[in-house]
């Protein structure tokens, strides 16, 4: 199906779902760069998982590659004035600003207890920003800093350190996201009588059951929907969807830029 296609479904849809996969991390532009992956094996051995996404973020600026920010920058623009929601399994911080967004994977701005102690979530304030900034240079450089945690304070349950809110995270605090899980349910149910434009970008199969396949039941339902998944390999639309979307077999972040 051609760009002008699918964006004249989109001016037609009174309501649009976007799903936000994996490929926003930025991976495959990263790719094989060696001092990206010597850096994620550091953080692998050290036990500090939850800073992937931050090393992801900091890499991608290293390589001075702009193709994520023109996608999400894309995106924002198409969603603009139509009623969306976006879910985004990207931990990119980016992802939280294209529109009205829930992350359920966590991002690189908010700080939870490293043991999963409720009610503790904090945003990240300068001072973190300046620390975590100083760590990831060092690693950059070879070097893993040795510390516990240099994130600012305790938590206020248990004393125990802090690490960033995400996913990555070994006791990741799910009640980060679930306020506005809330609202997207709610928005769902009220897509059922509406054309409803369903857009899935880049999703693999890392965590299916947050946007694939509950997309597809969405799409299945929805008289008036029409499905497009874009992804280089995984595009393949089930046999019962077949008739009413597309898949797109091409990389989600250069399929926006060019469209
Ligand atoms: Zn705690």
């Amino acid at each position: 199906m051609k760009n002008e296609e699918i964006l004249e479904k989109l001016r037609q849809a009174d309501m649009v779902l976007v799903g936000l996969g994996e490929d926003f991390d930025g991976i495959e532009i990263l790719g094989q760069d060696e001092g990206y992956l010597l850096g994620c094996q550091k953080l692998r051995d050290a036990g500090l998982h939850w800073l992937l996404p931050a090393w992801n973020e900091f890499c991608l600026k290293k390589t001075g590659d702009r193709s994520l920010d023109r996608a999400f920058e894309k995106l924002a623009d198409i969603l603009q004035g139509k009623n969306h929601f976006v879910v985004s399994v990207s931990t990119n911080s980016r992802a939280g600003t294209v529109g009205r967004v829930v992350m359920p994977c966590g991002s690189t701005l908010e700080k939870q207890c490293a043991a999963g102690c409720k009610g503790t979530l904090s945003k990240m304030t300068d001072r973190d920003k300046d620390r975590l900034e100083h760590f990831l240079e060092e690693l950059y450089a070879g070097q893993l800093i040795e510390e516990a945690s240099f994130l600012e304070g305790n938590c206020p349950v248990c004393g125990g350190s802090l690490v960033l809110h995400n996913v990555y995270a070994e006791n990741y605090n799910e009640e980060g996201y679930l306020e506005q899980w809330k609202l997207y349910t709610k928005w769902l149910q009220g897509t059922l009588h509406h054309s409803l434009l369903v857009l899935e970008l880049g999703v693999g199969m890392r965590f299916p059951s947050v946007i694939r396949w509950p997309f597809e039941k969405v799409a299945f339902f929805n008289q008036k929907a029409f499905f497009c998944r874009i992804h280089e390999k995984l595009y393949q639309l089930t046999k019962e969807l077949s008739e009413k979307g597309c898949g797109i077999s091409k990389n989600a972040i250069d399929w926006l830029e060019e469209l």
